[in-house]
């Protein structure tokens, strides 16, 4: 199932969708509504009514991993030459104000970056504390799944040390939704198809099979020593056709329109300004 966090009629609700209608539970958040059930509350609105709002609510950790896709490992040797593969994940976060809606629009930062690059990512989000899992378990700890961007502002990243923290934190810059997909509904984390479009030109397109470490595998790694709860996400990598790859580079602008898309899951949709 699908549960999405919307404003209608001047107050927040939480919602189950059904095709192309929302109808309003008794849950305080999608999160809550997987894990301890609800109740429908109201009768069905149009999604055309609601406004969709960030999914998790209240935001917690976002932890992130770089080059997690393989045909994107390679084309980041445009700026860092040859590299062996990595034998464990590379980790970083983004701050927790970089969370917005899946519909609304992303600050350009124009005067601080003039590299403002897309990646598309899946999200996975925790249902449960849960610490040195297993990669056999991992899984069980997903309470469900979301859309993201994992906007980089790469000029600012190169910056401060080439650490990525900084350039990845800008305010505005990790859009999530379009609603929590329900784990269970989620056969396999490793057979979707993923995509971003900007102003409608298709840049990245590939599929979450050709990431070098599964979502299991990046849990198990992430949890080792480190408490994981409820509500946090991890945002599983992007994959190949960033702006920064590209000959020539090609960087965002105000009045772009980015889209982005994982099967079963949903599309967010964000404009530049
Ligand atoms: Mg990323």
């Amino acid at each position: 199932m699908k549960w999405a966090r919307f404003r209608h009629a001047g107050s927040v609700s939480t919602g189950r969708v059904e095709g192309d209608q929302v109808v309003p539970v008794a849950a305080s958040s999608p999160l809550s509504a997987i894990l301890d059930g609800t109740d429908a509350t109201g009768d069905p609105i149009p999604l055309a009514d609601v406004t969709l709002l960030a999914p998790i609510d209240p935001v917690r950790n976002i932890f992130c991993v770089g080059w997690n896709y393989l045909p994107h490992f390679k084309e980041g040797e445009v700026v860092h030459g040859e590299r062996p593969l990595p034998d464990r994940p590379n980790f970083f976060t983004k701050a927790t104000g970089t969370v917005i809606g899946p519909f609304d629009d992303i600050p350009s930062h124009v005067g601080l970056t003039e590299k403002l690059d897309w990646e598309v990512e899946m999200a996975v989000i925790i249902g449960r504390r849960c610490v040195d899992l297993s990669e056999s378990d991992a899984l069980s700890a997903v309470a469900a799944y979301a859309v993201a961007q994992d906007m980089t502002g790469r000029d600012v990243q190169h910056a401060h040390g080439g650490q990525w923290f900084r350039g990845k934190s800008l305010d505005g810059t990790c859009p999530i939704g379009p609603w929590l997909v329900d784990a269970g509904d989620i056969a396999d984390p490793q057979g979707l198809d993923i995509s971003c479009s900007v102003n409608g030109a298709v840049k990245q397109t590939s599929n979450t099979s050709t990431m070098i470490f599964t979502v299991a595998r990046l849990l198990a790694e992430l949890s080792r020593g480190l408490t994981l709860l409820p509500g946090d996400v991890l945002l599983s990598g992007t994959p190949e056709g960033v702006g920064m790859g590209r000959t020539p580079p090609e960087f965002l602008h105000p009045g772009d329109v980015v889209e982005s898309t994982v099967a079963g899951i949903g599309t967010i949709r964000n404009r530049v300004v």
